[in-house]
């Protein structure tokens, strides 16, 4: 159980312990344990993480005192957390429709059932509920975060924004970022209809909620490509990874591409320049290796072994470097007896790099090879950063999200 749950328990555990000590006493002499133990009982059982004999506990609870208010919204949320949403749905429901209950009460159980609907995936449900709450003076926030969920999930982002901004003017931090990847969404929906005007209007508003954001500077970016101006999108794919360097993984082999086919005097010089930046400044693995390759290409023998070297010199040394090493060797003339041991070598190393992970979330750690603006795992945005393996990517990549 983590300590968030706990702590989300335990000044409810409380109240309702008191609670069940006023009112459990005269009916305890039916030769069943009295409420207030069996309660107290239950919530040692939740420390424990016992979650099965917790749910007994309270389950008996409530069979002796039907009237407890916090002891259902536990169990509901102990059923919930099982994966039993029917059960939680009817616990709620029930608590819902007491004639007795304050305003407040009703609003809690309300919301409760409408977290219920959420995790059943019944969103039209979850959404009729959290907005019959959203005025609601004790759940109208936890209402909206709640109606903003049932719009991620439906990726209707029109109805996030709206929702965000009333967030917003309750004064939620965080809310700025979220509103910005929503219009972000919105931006990229209308690059698909190849409508750059609207998705610009679009980006224009996520920099206006967070100035410099880097994904807003990619789909800039974009845009600028589109429209034959590679100078802009180089300059602002450039602002986008000085602003977020982890993002290297993403942008590097676009800026590459871009930097290769534009054709501008001092393309490649200017390359170098970011790359060594990059390498340098901020230690990123795809940098180096990207300017290795530049050295390479650019038959400058002697540097891109140098940059090989420090790369190797790296602890652990990544697997992009060896496999970079391998390639070295394989076009060497002594080694040509031994040209199908090093293509082994060669494919052994790309395979372990393409069963490793290039994005880790800094919020709770979940791994992939894909880059997506919301974790998957624990919902939050722009929290996927590079973990500064290797490129690997094909050089037609763009800034898109997948
Ligand atoms: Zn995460």
């Amino acid at each position: 159980m983590s300590v968030h749950w706990l702590l989300l328990l335990l000044p409810v555990a409380a109240a309702s312990g008191w609670a069940a000590a006023r009112y459990s006493s005269p009916r305890s002499s039916a030769g069943r344990e009295p409420p207030v133990d069996r309660y107290l009982e239950g919530v040692r059982y939740l420390l424990d993480d016992q979650t099965d004999r917790a749910l007994q506990a309270f389950i008996e609870v409530v069979e002796i005192d039907h009237e407890t208010f916090e002891t259902h919204l536990i169990l509901g949320r102990l059923f919930r957390r099982r994966g039993e949403v029917d059960r939680a749905i009817r616990i709620h429901q029930n608590l819902a429709a007491r004639p007795t209950l304050t305003d407040v009460q009703r609003a809690r159980a309300t919301f409760e059932m409408g977290r219920d609907f959420l995790l059943a995936g019944v969103l039209d449900r979850a959404e009729a509920v959290f907005r019959e709450l959203v005025d609601s003076p004790s759940m109208g926030v936890p209402a909206l975060e709640g109606l903003r969920s049932v719009y991620e999930t439906q990726r209707d982002w029109v109805h996030a924004v709206e929702t965000g901004l009333r967030l917003k003017a309750h004064g939620v931090a965080s809310e700025g970022l979220r509103i910005a990847h929503y219009e972000c969404e919105l931006a990229l929906l209308e690059l698909e209809q190849d409508r750059p005007d609207r998705a610009l209007s679009h980006v224009d508003r996520a920099l206006g909620l967070c100035p410099g954001l880097s994904r807003a500077l990619l789909l800039r970016a974009e845009v600028a490509e589109r429209n034959g101006d590679v100078a802009l999108s180089i300059r602002l794919g450039r602002e986008a990874i000085e602003r977020t360097p982890a993002l290297a993984t993403l942008v590097v082999p676009k800026l590459e591409r871009l930097y290769l086919n534009s054709g501008l005097p001092g393309a490649t010089a200017s390359l170098e320049d970011t790359l060594q930046a990059l390498a340098s400044t901020h230690k990123i693995t795809v940098a180096s290796i990207a300017l290795m390759r530049l050295y390479r290409r650019t038959n400058r023998l002697e540097e891109a072994l140098t940059q090989l070297h420090r790369i190797l010199a790296q602890r652990p040394v990544p697997t992009s470097g060896l496999l970079e090493a391998v390639r070295w060797m394989k076009i060497l003339p002594a080694v040509h007896t031994y040209s199908s041991e090093f293509a082994a070598f060669e494919k052994a190393l790309m395979e372990q790099l393409r069963s490793q992970p290039l994005y880790q979330c800094t919020n709770c750690g979940y791994q992939g090879r894909a880059h997506v603006w919301q974790c998957p795992s624990c919902r939050r945005w722009d929290t996927l950063r590079g973990i500064d393996l290797d490129l690997d990517q094909p050089p037609n990549q763009t800034f898109k999200t997948p």
